[in-house]
């Protein structure tokens, strides 16, 4: 079986062209004109197609302001645009949408497609906006581990929509390993054993060493999409293995030093990897199905399960 299909659509963060004065004061993106509907109150302002859904939105973030406030990694709030793309698909993307280089990490909005998964609209929300209130001192993080650590934020907003991220980025890690899940399930009255593999590496993929070396500029040049979301696999399981402290205290080492980005080394380093690590390390990605994951593995082979393999 393989389920080679992204189900879970990326989070992307786009550069747009720099913008002439005369757009400054508004973050006009295709589509936005069409997002009439406004609903505001403190840090937001929502856009959307319909007051409703404005508004739903703008509770969702009010709600979920808190735990990304919370979070290890946010700096002080700041006002926010949010404009809600309505998609044809369950489970949307989210981006934040920079202007200039995006290392300078000049905001202008956040949009969040609208697809029809409340959960994981609630997880899109909280990982944009750990993306967009990070704090200055984490500024060197590499950009895959940024993406661990908004995934971590859109966790603690939407536990269920959590552990099908962990699944999925479990199932990737492993796969890109070589090997892939196994799985057993009984399906009209037959037992049917088999391995779960997700996401085959694409051609391009960068290395391990060359992962950590992305920024914001070249993130979403690396081949191809399951290669993007590998890269979001590798993020998450390598931000949580090196954990908060340590790499906190590798930011303000970097920024010591006067270096734009945390070398690749120290990063493999802090996880007790080398430049020959490569894809076997992934094998650690099995760590990240758990009880609650191997639980909603066997609800989506079912068919039960707020995801499907092989459609969305
Ligand atoms: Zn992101």
């Amino acid at each position: 079986m393989d389920a080679g299909r992204p189900l879970m659509r990326r989070l992307i963060v786009l550069a747009l062209a720099a913008c002439t004065a005369a757009c400054a004061a508004a973050c006009s993106a295709p589509g936005h004109e069409a997002l009439r509907a406004e609903a505001r109150s403190s840090w937001f302002t929502v856009h959307a197609l319909d007051r409703a859904t404005a508004e739903r939105v703008l509770s969702e973030c009010e709600a979920l302001a808190p735990s990304v406030l919370s979070g290890p990694t946010s700096g002080a709030p700041t006002s926010i645009e949010i404009f809600c793309v309505p998609v044809a698909a369950n489970y949307g993307e989210g981006r934040n949408l920079t202007v200039g280089d995006p290392e300078g990490r000049r905001l202008r909005c956040i949009e969040i497609d609208i697809g029809r998964d409340l959960a994981w609209e609630r997880f899109v929300i909280a990982h944009e906006l750990a993306h967009a209130w990070l704090a200055p001192e984490w500024n060197p993080l590499p950009q895959i581990l940024e993406e661990g650590l908004a995934d971590l934020a859109g966790e603690r907003a939407d536990p269920q929509a959590g552990v099908c991220r962990r699944l999925f980025h479990g199932l990737r890690l492993v796969t890109w390993a070589g090997i892939g899940w196994p799985y057993q399930i009984e399906r009209n009255g037959k037992q049917e054993l088999g391995m779960l593999r997700m996401g085959r590496a694409e051609s391009g993929l960068p290395t391990l060493a060359a992962m950590l070396e992305l920024d914001g500029t070249s993130y979403h040049d690396v081949g191809g999409e399951q290669n993007e979301n590998l890269l979001y696999a590798v993020g998450y399981a390598l931000a949580e293995q090196i954990g908060v402290p340590k790499l906190r205290e590798l930011c303000a080492r970097a920024l010591a030093e006067g270096l734009p980005q945390i070398p690749a080394d120290w990063v493999l380093d802090a996880a007790q990897l080398t430049r020959e690590s490569g894809s076997l390390w992934a094998l650690s990605g099995q760590r990240l199905i758990g009880e609650p994951e191997e639980r909603m593995l066997q609800q989506c082979l079912r068919d039960e399960g707020p995801f499907r393999f092989g459609k969305e």
